[in-house]
């Protein structure tokens, strides 16, 4: 196929209060900024975003745009390298990799659009759908609230949820409790941002399990790899110690991985520069035979994880669930608790709803 030249990428920043206070361990939110790329090529036109700062949306526009505008749509490696090399000096985490990853999505949406496949259909799928994880339960939410929630996602078919610890640590069993009380048998996560102390997590880890919770997420801040090692070696053997949403990296989550530091690897594709960077972190789970989760937005992650062959579920996250939704025509709803991408939609299947969006927009 001849060479499709990408066109100057458009940038825009959307601001969405929270339907509630919402707040984890470690941080308290009441709205969340989605950075949306759109390019054109070849008569199409792709999009892409991440939840990011609105500083990110400046660094596409200054930096990134001029280095993908001309390159060719159908190369996403090169263009992806080019604008590593461009961010060189600003360090790989952080905005630098959220920008290009706005921009890769983007550019994978754009490239099954060309070639009038369904992105999971670029990719290659290994499932028809991939499971999900209803997740929310703030520690903002009252104990009503929380099991409203979490019994909510249960009701609709949802097999797996996922609530936030850590903000109140005496407080942390009983409303692990509440929420066994509202969800039944349905498996149990907890997410403590790296709320807790070692000592405080292995206790709880016993606490948790009694519980019946299966998913230990961040019981330590995700650079103490040594931390998150010992829970992963004393926690009891049902229970999974997991992390990695703040890696933008290869090199984070090879070491995350060779420290024996987590029993799932999650990882987000708004963060690790993209899709292309989560095809990396899969290669590097199978490398080390542990499974894959995806972390936040899952607009983006559902098509990703049908391809991805260590990918055991995806988190279906409240507030980007909301946002998605309201920003979007075509954002998946679960299913029998399964995420099941449309392939006869191209791309990521997203239409941005420009009316609806506009009330957001940042200026
Ligand atoms: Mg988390």
């Amino acid at each position: 196929m001849d060479a499709v030249k990408l066109q100057m990428p458009k940038v825009s920043v959307y601001t969405v209060p929270t339907d509630l206070p919402e707040s984890d361990g470690t941080l308290a939110w009441e709205s969340t900024t989605l950075v949306l790329v759109e390019i054109d090529a070849g008569g199409k036109h792709g999009l892409g975003y991440s939840y990011a700062d609105g500083a990110t949306a400046v660094l596409i526009r200054d930096t990134l745009a001029k280095v993908v505008t001309g390159c060719n749509a159908l190369d996403i490696a090169a263009v992806w390298a080019a604008m590593l090399a461009a961010i060189r000096n600003l360090g790989r985490p952080g905005i630098a990799s959220m920008a290009v990853a706005a921009v890769d999505n983007a550019l994978w949406d754009l490239k099954a659009k060309l070639l009038d496949l369904s992105l999971l259909d670029l990719l290659g799928a290994v499932r028809e759908a991939i499971p999900v994880y209803g997740s929310g339960g703030f520690t903002s939410y009252t104990d009503k609230q929380l099991a409203e929630q979490l019994g909510g996602w249960v009701e609709s078919g949802i097999g797996m949820v996922k609530m936030k610890v850590g903000r109140s640590p005496d407080r942390d069993v009983a409303r692990v409790r509440t929420a066994r009380g509202a969800v039944g048998g349905t498996r149990l996560f907890v997410d403590a941002n790296g709320a807790y102390t070692r000592k405080q997590a292995l206790a709880l880890a016993q606490s948790f399990a009694e519980l019946g919770v299966s998913w230990f997420e961040e019981p330590r801040p995700s650079h103490d790899l040594d931390g998150l090692h010992l829970l992963r070696d004393r926690a009891p053997p049902d229970m999974d110690i997991t992390a990695g949403e703040y890696g933008y990296d290869s090199a984070y989550f090879r070491r995350m991985l060779a420290a024996d530091a987590v029993d799932v690897l999650q990882a987000d594709a708004t963060r690790c520069a993209g899709i292309s960077g989560l095809l990396g972190v899969a290669a590097l789970c199978e490398a080390f035979d542990l499974p894959l989760s995806s972390h936040c937005a899952p607009a983006i992650h559902a098509q990703p994880l049908c391809a991805l062959r260590p990918a055991i579920h995806a988190e279906y996250f409240h507030d980007h669930v909301r946002i998605e939704q309201l920003l979007f025509d075509g954002a998946l709803l679960p299913v029998d608790g399964a995420l099941r991408p449309d392939r006869t939609r191209p791309g990521l299947g997203l239409i941005l709803k420009e009316q609806d969006a506009a009330r957001y927009a940042a200026h």
